[in-house]
């Protein structure tokens, strides 16, 4: 770009940002400083440890109390259903696995039987999911592992699970926390997000985020702030479009504003039960329909 159109676009952007009023800047120092005066750090101050700890826990709370039927939103009967459809997920939606899983479970209920399955059967079946040659490979050959390494059985240690072909961390802490009651956090896409968007942490990668969270709160609380977080990214806080207007956590949060703060237009961008709309399971808990949560259609409905 020559020199003088530079300068021009420069100083048009410095108009730009003068011409929002007090600015984006201005507005984002008021703000951090309120998320430091609620955290209980002097405005202007990074956040202490023990501070971040106290309002990262306050948020969870606050979530408890948003989403209190939070769960898995895969359907699943057993723990070898959770890990195939946890398999299965990679790349789709949860609603997309719970309208294919029942076709597969009730032609293969175990791993005995998924293990001796046709390929090309079980591909016709995963269809749906996308990747789906690549999904059956993953679900056959981690159905043979349990069938030959672990009697049939889905193990209940982590370092069992992640020896699983087509099992990682994200996987292994889904099955333990819903199957086996185990603490686990599950840093999928949504909670990568949101975590930082709270400045909970910088890390970037799954481990060191894990490590990073895990360390503010006790053991117990790991698999439903899981939940929490991953319903809150799901139905408010979206990846292009959070819904800042009408979030209720908004007064704790740092990265207000990044989204529609317009409380009626912010109203309008939400998902599954806030939005009214049918959520992901075709069976979700008994709690989430008493609050208003409706079952998705089965595969093929409307
Ligand atoms: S205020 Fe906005 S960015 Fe913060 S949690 Fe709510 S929706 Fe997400």
């Amino acid at each position: 770009m020559p020199a003088k159109k530079a300068a021009d676009s420069a100083k048009a952007a410095v108009k730009k940002t003068a011409a929002r009023g007090k600015g984006a800047a201005g507005e984002d120092a008021g703000k951090k400083d309120a998320v430091s005066r609620r955290a209980g750090a002097a405005p202007g101050k990074p956040e202490s440890h023990t501070a971040l700890v106290r309002r990262a826990r306050r948020v969870n709370r606050e979530l408890a109390e948003i989403y209190p039927y939070a769960h898995p939103e895969l359907d699943f009967e057993n723990p070898f259903q959770l890990v195939v459809a946890t398999v299965l997920s990679a790349q789709t939606t949860d609603l997309r696995v719970n309208q294919t899983t029942p076709a597969l479970f009730a032609k293969y209920p175990t791993p005995e039987d998924l293990a001796a399955a046709d390929p090309e059967e079980v591909e016709e079946i995963l269809r749906p999911t996308g990747f789906f040659r690549a999904k059956t490979k993953s679900v056959m050959g981690l159905s043979k592992a349990l069938v030959e390494e672990f009697g049939g059985e889905v193990p209940g240690r982590l370092e069992d699970l992640v020896k699983l072909p087509g099992v990682g961390r994200k996987t292994a802490f889904v099955v333990l926390g819903n199957a086996f009651g185990r603490p686990g956090i599950t840093v999928d896409t949504h909670f990568q997000r949101l975590v930082r968007r709270w400045r909970w942490t910088e890390a970037t990668e799954p481990d060191k985020i894990e490590a990073a969270v895990g360390a503010l709160f006790p053991k117990s609380d790991w698999t439903m702030l899981s939940h929490h977080v991953i319903f809150h990214g799901r139905r408010i806080c979206h990846a292009r479009k959070p819904a800042c207007g009408a979030c209720p956590i908004a007064p704790l949060c740092p990265a207000y504003g990044e989204g529609e703060t317009d409380p009626e237009k912010a109203k309008k961008l939400l998902k599954y039960e806030k939005g009214g709309f049918p959520g992901q399971r075709l069976n979700p808990p008994q709690s989430y329909l008493d609050a208003g949560g409706r079952p998705a259609p089965p595969l093929g409905a409307g």
